[in-house]
């Protein structure tokens, strides 16, 4: 039996930075808000605010009713910043960390005399201590120890909060029955439909799935990566496997205009923003590509705050549109880069108030599309209006200095 991978994750991270921070806060129910009004959201709960119900997401009205004596803290993510760069800092003081996945989660491979289950848990419990001493005791994380990085982080989730819990390869896949199905990395809404369709309502019933049905269920390969994956295979990934989800689209003669070609981009930005919310993804970037008549392609790439919001997305199509240049367009491609899993990203912290209804907007839509097929339904050229709305201040994944200024 070999443990490979130890991922660590903080609990209710913004709220307990929010608690060391403010001690006047400890031991008290704390949601963390975007803008101090009851129409938004919390975007963290402290766990005394989580024994009333309350979780990321919770509207603030809702919360209030929940718990009255909830305190509202304002959002203040440079602090959370800097709390995260000296936190990667004191779990490097223990083991190298193999890589940062958001601003609270980070896994570090286990590596020769390591790999020992005794030595793996007594490197847990020196990286919880450092993090007491050197960032103070409100700020705690839950530590996985399992043969995968992707055992690892399901094991990190199963004794929240102050958790350390280790998986051994023996004790797959049972280890992973207390689990939802969508708390498994890969497994968004719609996957989680598709599978219940096939009578799997259960993480036991996936793992009960042979290999055969697994390929049949993902359609293809990633079913039996997602089988091995499962049992504690430690699987290569390569940075290009999911690393983008894209279409592009050779325009016919008749197409080779502006206002044709954007519709084109549209479409399939639509599709792939679809495939994306399917893999349960949100991506961070976003790659477009135009190629003219007689010329090399051009394309432009950029960044932003993962999502998944189709609206976002078109966004930043247009803000890349824009930039071509003037010239007949023979070819299009728009690729979403720069993917992270679900379970990763946060809500965002200056979020406007009406993303939660674009996102039942966008389930409707998604719905609309498995039902009657994928063109049943997309979002119209909403161009006009999407002039005025700036991409949104935020960060979901660890703030990128070039993003930063
Ligand atoms: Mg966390």
């Amino acid at each position: 039996m070999t443990l490979r991978a130890l991922y660590v994750d903080f609990d209710s991270y913004f709220a307990s930075v929010e608690q060391q921070e403010q001690p006047e806060l400890r031991g008290r129910p704390v949601a963390v808000v975007p803008v101090m009004t009851d129409s938004t959201c919390c975007i963290a709960a402290s766990y005394e605010a989580k024994a009333f119900g309350i979780k990321t997401g919770t509207g603030v009205g809702e919360a209030r009713q929940k718990c009255p004596e909830l305190v509202c803290v304002h959002a203040r993510h440079e602090v959370y910043i800097r709390y995260h760069h000296r936190l990667v800092e004191l779990v490097e003081s223990q083991i190298p960390v193999s890589a940062v996945r958001s601003i609270d989660e980070m896994w570090c491979a286990l590596t020769g005399s390591w790999q020992s289950p005794a030595r793996a848990e007594q490197i847990a419990r020196n990286i919880k201590r450092v993090i007491a001493e050197g960032a103070g005791e409100y700020v705690r994380c839950s530590i996985g120890i399992g043969p995968n990085r992707f055992i690892a982080k399901q094991a990190s989730a199963m004794n929240k909060p102050n958790g350390l819990k280790l998986i051994r390869e023996g004790d797959l896949p049972q280890a992973l029955h207390p689990r939802q199905l969508r708390d498994i990395t890969g497994i968004g809404r719609r996957m989680e439909q598709r599978l219940q369709g096939f009578g799997i309502r259960t993480v036991a019933d996936l793992c009960a799935a042979d290999v055969h049905l697994m390929r049949k269920l993902w359609n293809g390969v990633e079913g039996e990566r997602m089988y091995r994956r499962l049992r504690g295979e430690d699987l290569y990934e390569a940075p290009t496997e999911r690393g983008s989800v894209g279409h592009s689209h050779v325009l016919p003669p008749a197409r080779r205009n502006d206002a044709d070609a954007l519709k084109v981009l549209h479409r399939m930005l639509q599709k792939a923003a679809l495939r994306l919310r399917d893999m349960g993804y949100h991506a961070g970037g976003m790659q477009l590509y135009v190629r003219h008549r007689g010329r090399a392609g051009w394309s432009r790439q950029t960044r932003f705050t993962a999502t998944q919001d189709t609206v976002e997305l078109e966004h930043a199509l247009i803000a890349l549109w824009r930039q071509r240049p003037a010239l007949e367009p023979m070819a299009v491609g728009v690729a979403l880069t720069r993917l992270v899993e679900h379970q990763q990203a946060t809500l965002p912290l200056f979020g406007k108030l009406q993303s939660r209804n674009r996102d039942r907007l966008t389930e409707v839509v998604d719905q609309l599309n498995s039902r009657f097929g994928k063109q049943a339904a997309y979002f119209g050229a909403a161009h006009g209006a999407l002039d005025e709305a700036p991409m949104r201040i935020a960060f979901t994944q660890i703030p990128d200095p070039d993003l930063e200024r």
